[in-house]
C-alpha cells in the first residue's frame, strides 16, 4: 500500500524538475562562483538566475537576496545581525515562533538583551495593538512569523511592520511556512527582513535565503570572505541554490491551482474528522490560516501514540513541530494559545501537499478511527 504523506510543514519531497535543474551543478558545472574563470563565471550566472527566481516570488530585488544554509540561519542572522548593527538593547517577538527564533532569543537574553515575547489569542493570533505598544526606540527588531508551522494561523505582519517603520524599528518575518503557499510580497508586508527555506517548497534541504531590504543595517552572522556582497561568508552551495531558485519559480507558477486543490482537500479532511469524532477540536484560526494545515486535538489521547500507530498504518503526520519532535513537551504554540496540557498533548498536525488525493484523505480518516478505537480499548 502506498504511504500517505501528510507532513509537508516538516519537509516536502524535492520536485523532479528541481532535481533536473540541480544535477548539472553536482556534475559538469562545478565552478567556484567567486572565481573569474570560465567555470566560475558559469556558476556565478547560475547564482544570479536563482537570486532572480527567489526575488520574483517575494516581490523583492535580486540584489537584496542573501543565500543561507536554510530558514534557521536566516532567522538567526536577522535577529543577531540587527542587534549587533543597531546596538539597541531589546527585541520583540512572539511566544509562538519557531525554535530558530526562540533559541537565539534565549542567547540574547543571556547576553543582556531584553526580549519581549508577545502572547496570542486562542486562535494563535498576535494582537497588533499589543505588538505596536511594545515598540520604542530601544528596540532593535520586531520579529513576527508570517504563518505558524503548527496551527497555520496567519499573523498581522503588515500592520506591525508599518508601525515599526514609523517608530524607526526594524521588522523581520519568518516566512518559511508562508512562502510558496500564499502570495508573499515584501513591499505589501513592509518588512525589512524576510526568511525563507528551500525544503518547505519542494526544494532541497540545507538552503534558504534572507531577503534584506536595501540599506537595512545588519551585521553578518558568518564572517570570512566577501561572498554574497559581504553579507554571508562561505562559498555558496551552488547546486542547492539552483534548486531553491527553481523551486521558487515552480511555486510561483503553481501556487494558484495547487493552493485551491490543497485547500479543498484540507476542508475535506477537517470536516470529516470534526464530523466523525465527537471529541475532536480544531486548533488554529478558522479563516486566517494556511491552506494546507489541519491541527486537531483528540480528548484523552496521547498524540505521540496516535502518530506512531498511524505511521505503522502507512500515514505520516506530526504531533507538533517536526523540529521539536523527540521532546516530550507538548507544542509551545498550543500552550501559548491557552490550550490545557491534555488538549495540547492530544494534538495532531496534518499538513497537506500537492500530491495528496481525495482517496488518501478518506483513508487517513479511516486510519485515525481504527487507531483511536484501538487506543481507547487498550486504555
Ligand atoms: N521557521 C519555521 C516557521 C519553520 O517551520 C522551520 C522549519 O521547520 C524553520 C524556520 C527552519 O527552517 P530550516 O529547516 O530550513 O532551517
Amino acid at each position: 500500500m502506498e504511504r500517505i504523506y501528510l507532513d509537508h510543514n516538516a519537509t516536502t519531497p524535492v520536485d523532479p524538475l528541481v532535481v533536473d535543474a540541480m544535477l548539472p551543478y553536482l556534475t559538469a558545472e562545478f565552478g567556484n562562483p567567486s572565481a573569474v574563470t570560465h567555470e566560475g563565471r558559469r556558476a556565478r550566472l547560475a547564482l544570479d538566475r536563482a537570486r532572480r527566481q527567489v526575488a520574483d516570488l517575494i516581490g523583492g530585488d535580486p540584489g537584496e537576496v542573501v543565500f543561507t544554509s536554510g530558514g534557521t540561519e536566516a532567522d538567526n542572522h536577522a535577529l543577531l545581525g540587527a542587534v549587533a548593527a543597531t546596538g539597541r538593547g531589546r527585541v520583540v517577538t512572539t511566544a509562538i515562533e519557531h525554535q530558530a527564533i526562540l533559541t537565539p532569543c534565549e542567547q540574547l537574553e543571556r547576553d543582556g538583551v531584553a526580549v519581549t515575547r508577545l502572547g496570542v489569542d486562542h486562535h494563535g493570533r498576535v494582537d497588533p495593538a499589543e505588538a505596536i505598544d511594545a515598540l520604542d526606540d530601544d528596540v532593535a527588531l520586531i520579529s513576527v512569523m508570517l504563518a505558524n508551522n503548527d496551527v497555520g494561523t496567519l499573523q498581522p505582519v503588515a500592520a506591525i511592520a508599518a508601525a515599526a517603520r514609523e517608530r524607526g524599528v526594524l521588522s523581520h518575518t519568518d516566512a518559511v511556512q508562508g512562502v510558496g503557499k500564499l502570495p508573499v510580497d515584501v513591499d505589501e508586508l513592509g518588512v525589512d527582513l524576510l526568511s525563507l527555506s528551500g525544503h518547505k517548497i519542494h526544494g532541497p534541504k540545507g538552503v534558504g535565503a534572507l531577503w534584506i531590504r536595501g540599506n537595512t543595517p545588519l551585521s553578518p552572522l558568518i564572517r570570512g570572505g566577501s561572498h554574497e556582497g559581504r553579507r554571508r561568508a562561505g562559498t555558496e552551495n551552488v547546486a542547492g541554490i539552483v534548486g531553491l531558485g527553481r523551486a521558487c519559480e515552480l511555486a510561483a507558477e503553481r501556487m494558484g491551482a495547487d493552493g485551491a486543490r490543497i485547500r479543498a482537500l484540507r476542508d475535506r479532511l477537517e470536516d470529516a474528522i470534526l464530523d466523525r469524532f465527537e471529541d475532536a477540536e480544531r486548533n488554529g484560526h478558522p479563516e486566517l490560516r494556511l491552506p494546507n494545515v489541519v491541527n486537531v486535538s483528540f480528548a484523552g489521547v496521547d498524540a505521540e501514540l496516535l502518530l506512531m500507530n498511524l505511521d505503522l498504518l502507512g500515514v505520516t503526520v506530526s504531533s507538533g513541530s517536526a523540529c521539536s519532535s523527540g521532546s516530550p513537551e507538548p507544542s509551545h504554540v498550543l500552550l501559548a494559545m491557552g490550550r490545557d496540557r491534555e488538549r495540547a498533548e492530544g494534538a495532531l498536525r496534518m499538513s497537506l501537499g500537492r500530491d495528496n488525493s481525495d482517496d488518501q484523505i478518506d483513508r487517513t480518516v479511516d486510519a485515525i478511527e481504527q487507531v483511536l478505537d484501538r487506543l481507547r480499548e487498550v486504555g
